[in-house]
């Protein structure tokens, strides 16, 4: 069998999570696992998020999937509802919803008489990232209907930062939400990783984790480590053949790496089918045997090459990890020129995953 495999390590999960309780202690933990938990497998990564508050997901599908799982916790449907039927299963199955503009309203107000149950909304606030939500102005008007539709239970109030990962920070959003906001009761969440790590006046009632959970770094430039994180996923796979190149002598497609003197190349069982980003340049970091070494030439779509010239004892069936505890993911997307968000979400489906508790 191809030696591709991807290692979740829950004990990982639950040491990120209990980072989140040390630097919010007051606060209530919505862990975000849209997107198949970042690409880690939803039902297979929430033993390790357990002790999280509340689940956060984009779609209904998923919050039925974690409440058939006997998950109890609050769910939250970050793009709220999409239709009326998605309305009544979330009122039914006790599903908090995001409600972020007219249309959302109106349904509520709509099927106010129609709903088993109130169901519970947190109330999006477009402070300035201009993607979803209502504007500051609109906002008390949003709450105040809410609060007169008696198919809506509690209200909580949140926003979303644009720029919480960089030097702009969140003075601005911040500002803007607690003039708009800041009288109306219901409980607060605003902060995502990188506000969770950089913003504790953000901190509120609510925080909504994602990549720090998976022990990825939501801000460029400083690593997870420096932050206490640990990565919850190992991809590893391994040598399958050893070529020796001459000097002028090429590689892979495109003929994009020359050897300019004798050189020991390793070739890896993992490509962009798998995952692995085609746009990865020559050196970006890959461990062969646990050794620091860099890939070389094209990604192709099942295999790739790393120098092993410095490790005589690279040889046919030696591990490699293509990203984990000694490659860190964001140093080969900051390399590939994305983000660890992005290669944790395309680990392909061919992938088998292995759960390490
Ligand atoms: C994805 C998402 C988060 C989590 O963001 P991270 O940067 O992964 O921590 C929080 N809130 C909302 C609304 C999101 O869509």
């Amino acid at each position: 069998m191809r030696a591709i495999t991807a290692t979740l390590n829950l004990t990982a999960l639950r040491h990120n999570l209990q980072l989140v309780r040390q630097l919010a202690p007051a606060t209530r933990i919505m862990a975000v696992v849209k997107a198949d938990a970042y690409g880690h497998g939803l039902l297979r990564s929430v033993p390790g998020l357990e002790e999280a508050d509340g689940f956060a997901v984009l779609r209904l599908s998923e919050a039925l999937t974690l409440r058939e799982a006997g998950y109890s916790q609050v769910l939250l449907l970050l793009e709220g509802v999409f239709c009326a039927d998605e309305l009544h299963a979330a009122a039914e199955h006790g599903i908090s919803i995001v409600v972020h503009n007219e249309s959302q309203l109106a349904m509520l107000e709509a099927k106010a008489g129609s709903i088993s149950r109130p169901v519970s909304v947190f109330l999006k606030m477009n402070s300035g990232m201009n993607r979803l939500g209502f504007r500051p102005a609109e906002y008390r008007q949003a709450w105040q209907r809410l609060r007169d539709c008696t198919a809506v239970a509690e209200i909580s109030l949140m926003t979303h930062f644009a720029t919480a990962d960089d030097e702009r920070g969140i003075t601005v959003q911040l500002e803007a939400f607690d003039t708009a906001a800041g009288a109306l009761p219901g409980a607060v969440s605003l902060a995502n990783s990188a506000a969770i790590l950089r913003f504790p006046e953000a901190h509120r009632d609510w925080v909504r984790p994602g990549i720090m959970l998976y022990g990825a770094s939501p801000v460029a430039g400083q690593g997870a480590t420096s932050f206490g994180l640990r990565p919850a996923m190992r991809l590893t796979s391994e040598v399958i053949a050893i070529q020796t190149l001459e000097a002028g002598e090429s590689l892979g497609y495109g003929s994009r790496f020359t050897a300019t003197e004798t050189i020991r190349i390793a070739v890896v069982a993992c490509g962009y089918a798998d995952g692995y980003p085609r746009h990865a340049p020559t050196g970006t970091p890959i461990a062969i045997d646990g050794q620091l070494s860099r890939t070389l030439g094209r990604v192709s779509m099942d295999m790739l090459f790393a120098d092993v010239s410095h490790l005589p004892a690279a040889r046919v069936g030696s591990e490699v990890e293509l990203w984990g505890d000694t490659v860190s993911v964001d140093a080969v997307a900051e390399a590939s020129g994305t983000v660890g968000y992005e290669l944790l979400c395309a680990v392909a489906p061919r992938v088998p995953f292995k759960v390490m508790d």
